[in-house]
C-alpha cells in the first residue's frame, strides 16, 4: 500500500492545432487508504485526470507515482489500478460470475478455484452471491454496479479509480450506494479516486476533496474546509446549495459599497480589503438571517419575492433596491410569504470576501 501522487501534472490535447490545456500543473498526494473525491463542472479536466492515472492516457507533463515509483510511464496492466466506469462497461454474454472472474483471469495466475472463492466471497460482500449465475441483461441498474465493482474488487487493487460510477442510478439507489460505496472502501481501506460533478456527492463521500476548474486544481480539502474556508469565489460557488449568494462592492475605507446598500467593516475585517479596491462580498443562504429587530447592525429592509420549500426548509429568495436578489434559507415552521417584507441580516462573523479581480 502506498500514496498517489500527482506531482505537477498537465495535459495538452492539440484539438485541429489549438492547444486544449485539460489538466494543468495538478499537484496532489492522495494518502494510502484515503478517498479523494474529484469534483467540478463538465469539461473541467476531471476524466482526463483519471485516466491518466489509469494510464489511458498520456502525460504531457510532470509525474504520477505510487509510494516512489514513477507510473506515469508504465503500461495500464502494470499499474495494480482497477477502474468502475458509469457506462458499467459489464461483457453482456458473460454471467455475472464470469465477469467478476474475468478481470483477475487476465490479471493473474491464480488457480481457478482460488479465484472461484474470492469472487463469491466479494458476490457475498456486496449482496449479489444469488445473482451470480445470470446475465447483466436480468439485472437491474444498481445490481449492475455491484457486479462493476465487484469485479474491481476481486482485483485487489492498490488504487481504485471511479468515473461517476453511481450517475445512472436513480436518486434513492444513488444516495443508498454512496453510503454503502463509502463502507465498503473504508472496510478494504484501498486508495480510492473518485469523480463526480455532483457537489452534494463530493461533500457527503470524501476524506478530502479535490476542486477543479478549467483544468487546474482549485482546493484540495475536507469538506468541511472547503465549505467553511473556501479558498477562492469559484469554491465559494460551487460548494452549498443552494449557491452563496455573491454581492459585488467597491472598497472605501471601512465600508463597502454598491448603488443598493453599503456594509460596515469592523477593523478585523477592514484588514482584509486593504489595498484592494473592489471585493465580492459572500454570505451563504443558511447565514443569512431573518430578524424582527432592524436596529440590530448589518440589517437590510428587503421583500420576500419566492418562498420554495426544500423538505424541512425554506429558500426564501429576498428583493431589495432594484432587482437585487439573494437567498435565505429558513427552518420549515416559520412563516414567512411572498410579498411580505422582512428585514434580513448579514452577520459579519459568516460573510467572506473576495479580492474581485481575482477572486481569492
Ligand atoms: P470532465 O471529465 O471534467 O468533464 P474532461 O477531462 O473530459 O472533463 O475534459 C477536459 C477538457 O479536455 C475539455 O475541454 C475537453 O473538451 C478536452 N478533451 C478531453 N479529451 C480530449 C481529446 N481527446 N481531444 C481534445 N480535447 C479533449
Amino acid at each position: 500500500m502506498a500514496d498517489l501522487t500527482l506531482d505537477h501534472v498537465s495535459k495538452f490535447f492539440d484539438d485541429g492545432g489549438s492547444k486544449v490545456v485539460a489538466v494543468d500543473d495538478a499537484s496532489v498526494t492522495i494518502e494510502d487508504g484515503e478517498f479523494l473525491v474529484l469534483v467540478g463542472p463538465s469539461g473541467c479536466g476531471k476524466s482526463t485526470t483519471l485516466r491518466m492515472i489509469a494510464g489511458l492516457e498520456t502525460v504531457s507533463e510532470g509525474q504520477i507515482r505510487l509510494g516512489d515509483e514513477r507510473m506515469d510511464n508504465r503500461p495500464p496492466r502494470d499499474r495494480d489500478i482497477a477502474m468502475v466506469f458509469q457506462s458499467y462497461a459489464l461483457y453482456p454474454h458473460m454471467s455475472v460470475r464470469g465477469n467478476m472472474r474475468f478481470g483477475l483471469e487476465e490479471s493473474t495466475d491464480m488457480a481457478d478455484a482460488d479465484i472461484d472463492a474470492v469472487v463469491e466471497e466479494t458476490a457475498d460482500m456486496l449482496g449479489i452471491a444469488d445473482l451470480l449465475d445470470r446475465k447483466p441483461g436480468e439485472l437491474s441498474g444498481g445490481q449492475q454496479q455491484r457486479v462493476a465493482l465487484g469485479r474491481a474488487i476481486v482485483r485487489d487493487p492498490e488504487v481504485f479509480l471511479m468515473d461517476e460510477p453511481l450517475s445512472n442510478l436513480d436518486a434513492k439507489l444513488r444516495s443508498q450506494m454512496r453510503t454503502e460505496l463509502q463502507r465498503l472502501q473504508e472496510e478494504l481501506g484501498v486508495t480510492t479516486v473518485y469523480v463526480t460533478h455532483d457537489q452534494t456527492e463530493a461533500m457527503t463521500m470524501g476524506d478530502r476533496i479535490a476542486i477543479l476548474n478549467d483544468g487546474e486544481l482549485q482546493q484540495v480539502a475536507t469538506p468541511l474546509e472547503a465549505y467553511h474556508r473556501p479558498a477562492n469565489r469559484f469554491v465559494a460557488g460551487f460548494i452549498g446549495e443552494p449557491s452563496m449568494n455573491f454581492f459585488e462592492m467597491e472598497v472605501h475605507g471601512d465600508t463597502l459599497a454598491n448603488d443598493t446598500f453599503t456594509y460596515d467593516l469592523s477593523p478585523r475585517s477592514k484588514e482584509a480589503v486593504e489595498g484592494t479596491s473592489r471585493v465580492t462580498l459572500g454570505i451563504r443562504p443558511e447565514d443569512v438571517e431573518l430578524v424582527s429587530d432592524d436596529e440590530l447592525d448589518h440589517t437590510y429592509e428587503t421583500s420576500v419575492d419566492v418562498v420554495e420549500p426544500m423538505g424541512n426548509e425554506n429558500a426564501v429568495y429576498l428583493e431589495f433596491g432594484t432587482e437585487r436578489r439573494f437567498v435565505a434559507t429558513v427552518g420549515g415552521m416559520r412563516r414567512v410569504e411572498a410579498g411580505q417584507s422582512a428585514v434580513a441580516r448579514l452577520p459579519e462573523e459568516a460573510i467572506h470576501l473576495f479580492d474581485a479581480a481575482t477572486g481569492e
